[in-house]
């Protein structure tokens, strides 16, 4: 049976993708989430090349891997140099880790014109820098760059990189699509040609500029690779590296290869949120496998589908990668959609066929004024409650106002804001509370008076804060008297929820998504208690 090994470059290749700026504590505490998901070898960084890479190979001492081994990266020697007085490889030797991996070209036209050297010269190059490390005492890959787009040019030349890393003592011959142009059928020739010529296990090391890099990755292991090099989510230089989060449930759920346990192989989706999460970036919903819309359905026919039989319209089964269907509730949505969407949702609410249908008709009549409910549960939920004839909403608005003031006419002094001022009528129980608050803008206002209003009744609410307010134009043609969707997120400090509201009114529709958290919030208090 084949055995793969991972070895993961998100510290250091991935950190090359425009955008991401990992610090010296952001690299240790992925290096644990990846010790966790059971990659076998973590490179850190380019101790030679940054003082913050030292210092990561400094700390990382005290992490506790009960899996990886940490492996430093540097290229090889200069030309004309000596191995023992590189500085570059001084630092390798001294980054305090086992493993390292080298760089060096495998291309004759990269030596000649970019390297500026000779043939012989670069392979001595390899050569001198394999031993010395060697001498050292370490597990030593040798990153062969530009390896197919110099198979391609100069077999011969390749072909003799691969022999000479080998000879000189190379734990692992890593076979780079550098520029990440190649094809799978290219990557399979080349891969089976150098297989050919030594027992010195292969890695395959792919870039994604072709959008090629998983095919190509597993095209290079079908084809005899024992290592694979890529990043968590794909990220990396240009179009990013191979992506280890498809990579690695493709090799074990669909190529036999026990490259991780089943229990780590659960924790993918948690991983690739948590680096999404470190790097700043949002999480891609619709990457395979670990986006949170890789297993939605939003047909009603696909919904019914799966209700039947889970595996009708998924490729796997979610949960295996720590994933979970999503079912979609939207205008394109049939009634099972809907009772599966409330069963999700842990609703122990009588769903029958009628009251299903009549909470379709609902949501459909909503969408069609723009609410949208795809990524606003909590306001779904709050459908499905009102749809129950004994509910009791926590507050009812009897009407607010909002006024924006702005005094003088331009041009405006920097202390001259415009005033915005809400009052809100609200109906708690038999009470009608009557509240005004001042706010940095309207929707700000209309927030501190509803507030205002609510936690003489509700203290608790003083935990629930705006996390996020997005508005959203629905028809651009008509410029101001558009449809808006204003999309809220709430966190009370452990959970978060997402509410809708659509109006022509921007301050309505605001007042909607606002008025729905804090119901939202309350009667989950309600419920818990
Ligand atoms: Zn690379």
């Amino acid at each position: 049976m084949l055995s793969v090994q991972l070895y993961d470059t998100t510290l250091r290749d991935g950190a090359q993708r425009e955008g991401i700026s990992f610090s010296v504590v952001d690299k240790l505490h992925i290096a644990q989430k990846l010790d966790e998901l059971g990659i076998h070898f973590i490179e850190g960084g380019w101790p030679g090349s940054n003082p913050k890479d030292v210092e990561f190979f400094s700390k990382a001492q005290s992490l506790a891997l009960s899996h990886s081994k940490l492996a430093a990266f540097g290229s090889t020697r200069r030309p004309k140099a000596k191995a023992e007085t590189d500085a570059n490889l001084q630092a390798l030797a001294n980054a305090g880790v086992k493993v390292v991996t080298i760089v060096g070209k495998s291309s004759e036209l990269q030596v000649t014109q970019v390297l500026e050297t000779t043939l012989d010269e670069n392979l001595s190059m390899i050569a001198d820098s394999i031993g010395y490390l060697k001498t050292k005492g370490l597990t030593v890959f040798f990153d062969a760059e530009h390896f197919f787009d110099g198979f391609k040019a100069n077999p011969s030349y390749a072909r003799r990189v691969l022999e000479v890393a080998a000879e000189a003592g190379a734990d692992c011959l890593v076979l780079c699509d550098t520029n990440g142009g190649a094809l799978p059928n290219e990557i399979t020739t080349a891969v089976k040609a150098a297989r050919k010529l030594t027992t010195v296990p292969l890695g395959i090391h792919a870039h994604n500029d072709g959008e090629l890099a998983i095919a190509n990755t597993l095209a290079a292991v079908k084809a005899g690779a024992d290592q694979v090099q890529g990043t968590i989510n794909g990220y990396g230089e240009r179009c990013g590296n191979a992506n280890l989060c498809s990579i690695i449930p493709a090799l074990k759920l669909k190529m036999g290869i026990d490259c991780v346990t089943d229990e780590q192989l659960a924790r993918l989706t948690e991983v690739s949120h948590y680096v999404s999460e470190v790097a700043n970036l949002i999480p891609d919903a619709f990457l395979p496998y670990v986006g949170s819309s890789a297993f939605s359905h939003k047909a009603g026919l696909h919904v019914s589908g799966v209700m039947k039989w889970a595996e009708s319209y998924q490729h796997i089964d979610p949960t295996q990668v720590g994933n979970l269907p999503k079912v979609l509730v939207s205008e394109l949505s049939g009634k099972r959609n809907i009772i599966y969407k409330a069963k999700e949702l842990g609703l122990d609410l009588p769903l029958r066929g009628k009251e299903a249908q009549k909470l379709l008709d609902q949501v459909k009549l909503l969408e069609s004024r723009g609410f949208q409910y795809d990524n606003a549960e909590a306001s779904f939920e709050l459908l499905v409650h009102r749809a129950q004839p004994d509910y009791q909403p926590p507050f009812e608005l009897v009407d607010f106002m909002v006024v924006v003031e702005k005094r003088r006419r331009p041009p405006i002094q920097e202390s001259e804001e415009a005033l915005s001022e809400a009052v809100v009528k609200v109906r708690v129980g038999t009470e009608i509370m009557h509240t005004a608050a001042e706010g940095n803008g309207p929707v700000n206002a209309l927030d501190q008076a509803l507030r205002k209003a609510l936690l003489q009744f509700y203290p608790s609410l003083a935990q629930v804060r705006l996390v996020d307010y997005k508005v959203r134009i629905l028809e651009e043609s008509i410029g101001t008297e558009s449809q808006v969707r204003v999309l809220i997120e709430s966190s009370d400090g452990v959970n978060e929820w997402r509410t809708v509201g659509s109006s022509t009114n921007i301050i309505e529709a605001s007042w909607l998504a606002l008025a729905d958290s804090l119901e939202y919030w309350l009667i989950k208090q309600k419920a818990n208690k």
